[in-house]
């Protein structure tokens, strides 16, 4: 018999491989074996050591993605052959990420885990973006949603405290819901004009950044074709966007790539 090995729920953060943590990057290095989900980024699966597992459990192309309930029963049974088990997540792993689902199972099965928590996309993504999500005069507050609803679900968020013009309201899992989002949050009084921001890809060196008004942003969404992930940030706040602009936009980095480089 072994005994049960341990899972480390870890968050792998946005996607630059040098905003993992210390003790991600420690027990990369340790693991039996990491499973992960798709939006962990090839960077940061490149730091896992050629001798280590890697067991994707998220979608991709062509192949079916395990249920939450296959991912449980995944980790108690690496656990149990005594494995040493990182659950890799994008950003942080009680953010949107299930990972307490699949901690409380782990407690119901008597299996030890430990979290360590990761950048998440709210934090990161607007940084990147050179947008705070609070700012002296500006707003005093942040609410995360996710944006994620089932097409015949009504979309039961509360409208009128997210349509606070004094906090910064970021929006995850928001792309396929965008037009409803925005009406809502307009019928509720959050004027047309406010700030708003898309970010896809966010830390990566594709990351898109686009800058819009609460009015027009699912259509410039659309018009500029983004696609997943996306992160949307509303408020007063991504008015400063232009003036703190510090990361390389994705047309920059094009111009950037070593063979596109011009020495004069
Ligand atoms: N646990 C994750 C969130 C998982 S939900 C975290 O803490 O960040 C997935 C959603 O997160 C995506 O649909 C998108 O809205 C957001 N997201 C995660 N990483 C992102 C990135 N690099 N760029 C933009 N959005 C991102």
């Amino acid at each position: 018999m072994h005994e049960n090995g341990t899972v480390y729920l870890v968050g792998a953060g946005p996607g630059d491989p040098e905003l993992l943590t210390l003790k991600a990057t420690r027990l990369l290095e340790q693991a039996d074996v990491v499973v992960y989900d798709r939006l962990v980024s090839e960077a940061v699966l490149a730091l896992i050591p050629g001798g280590v597992s890697r067991i994707s459990v998220g979608k991709a192309a062509g192949r079916h993605s395990l249920t939450q309930d296959e991912i449980n029963e995944l980790l108690v049974s690496l656990a149990r052959r005594g494995r040493c088990v990182v659950r890799l997540k994008g950003g942080d792993p009680f953010v949107f990420g299930r990972g307490s689902e699949e901690a409380l199972h782990l407690r119901r099965r008597g299996i030890a885990f430990e979290v360590v928590p990761g950048i998440t996309a709210a934090v990161a993504c607007s940084a990147y973006a050179g947008v705070p999500l609070t700012h002296r005069g500006l707003s005093r507050g942040v609410q995360m949603v996710t944006g994620h609803f089932r097409d015949d679900e009504p979309i039961d968020l509360d409208w009128p405290s997210l349509a606070d013009p004094d906090a910064t309201l970021v929006i995850y899992m928001g792309l396929a819901n965008l037009a409803r989002i925005s009406n809502e949050l307009l019928s509720a009084g959050l004027a047309p004009g406010t700030p708003a921001l898309a970010v896809q890809s966010g830390t990566t060196p594709v990351q898109q950044r686009l800058l819009a008004t609460l009015g027009d942003l699912p259509r410039r969404v659309a018009a500029a074709g983004l696609s997943a992930p996306l992160l949307v940030v509303i408020g007063r706040t991504v008015s400063l966007a232009d003036e703190l602009d510090w990361y390389l936009t994705s047309e920059e980095q094009v111009h950037a790539a070593p063979d596109r480089i011009v020495r004069a």
